[in-house]
């Protein structure tokens, strides 16, 4: 008997879909049975990988029956391609970053409503999971702090889910205080970055660069930076392959994957 789970890739032509659609064909526990993406990244028909390329996420549903919906698109259409698969009771597992926190509280109770299990991790790679918790430790201890993310120029949304995922870690444990000077102003607008409760993050944007992120600490004559470097897309992949596989299990929507990891 065929075991493998049934994996429809959406967003498959873009640079997280391609490597997700290897991943895939690579793991002899997957079946990758069709690829999904925008009608600009070119027609229907069999795409590279040998599956049937669509335009409409809700024909591949009602066609190809996944287990499971990959979505690597962008944040104008995560959403709708979340509820669909939900709705069809396919389990969606989601690196796309953007959707806000209303979103997800609205697609976990939908989630619960159906009793379909789903993944959104803002991010995947293993490294990137332990900058947050070890972020999350050092606040306890030292709360004066700056996030520093950096990613390539083609990215849609700043600050990245990465950093807000920080942020929301780091304000768990940090003794609530409003950092910098309490006259200092701002000559250039943006200068000292995005506010999240008492202090800041900065997002660069600049081509050569992939995802990257140093939170930096200071105290009394100290700092501590811990920092994460992301240098190719592939470093997403182990995470999203345990996200697909873990997925299976879940009944409700898990948000990080850090809660998915033993
Ligand atoms: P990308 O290269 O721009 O790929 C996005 C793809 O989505 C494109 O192929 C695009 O097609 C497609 N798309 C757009 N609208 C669509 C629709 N309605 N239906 C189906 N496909 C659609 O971007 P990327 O660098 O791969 O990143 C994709 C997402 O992953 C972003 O949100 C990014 O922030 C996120 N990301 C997450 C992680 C993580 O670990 N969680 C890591 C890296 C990136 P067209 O080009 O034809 O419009």
């Amino acid at each position: 008997m065929d075991m493998s789970i049934r994996v429809v890739v959406t967003g498959s032509k873009g640079r997280m879909g391609q490597e997700a659609v290897k991943m895939v064909m690579a793991d002899p526990e997957l079946e990758l049975v069709a690829e999904v993406g925008s009608p600009r990244s070119g027609g229907e028909g069999a795409s590279f990988s040998g599956v049937p390329f669509l335009t409409s996420l809700e024909e591949a549903l009602l066609a190809y029956k996944p287990d499971v919906l990959v979505d690597l698109t962008t944040p104008h259409v995560v959403k709708s391609h979340m509820e669909l698969a939900i709705l069809h009771g396919v389990r969606p597992v989601v690196g796309t970053t953007g959707l806000s926190t209303e979103d997800i509280e609205e697609l976990d109770k939908l989630c619960r409503e159906k009793g379909v299990g789903a993944i959104i991790a803002p991010n995947f790679a293993i490294g990137a999971i332990l900058m947050m918790k070890f972020a999350r430790e050092a606040a306890r201890y030292m709360p004066h702090v700056e996030i520093i993310e950096l990613h390539h120029d083609k990215k849609l949304d700043a600050p990245s889910g990465t950093a807000v995922k920080t942020a929301e870690l780091i304000q768990q444990t940090r003794q609530e205080l409003k950092q910098g000077h309490p006259d200092e102003e701002e000559i250039i607008d943006g200068a000292r970055g995005g506010y999240y409760h008492g202090f800041r993050i900065h997002s660069v944007r600049l081509p050569g660069l992939v995802a990257h992120q140093e939170v930096l600490f200071g105290h009394v004559g100290q700092t501590l930076s811990i920092r994460h470097d992301s240098m190719n897309r592939e470093s997403f992949m182990p995470g999203i392959n345990l996200g697909i596989k873990k997925v299976l299990k879940l009944d409700r929507l898990v948000y990080g994957l850090e809660n998915v990891m033993d």
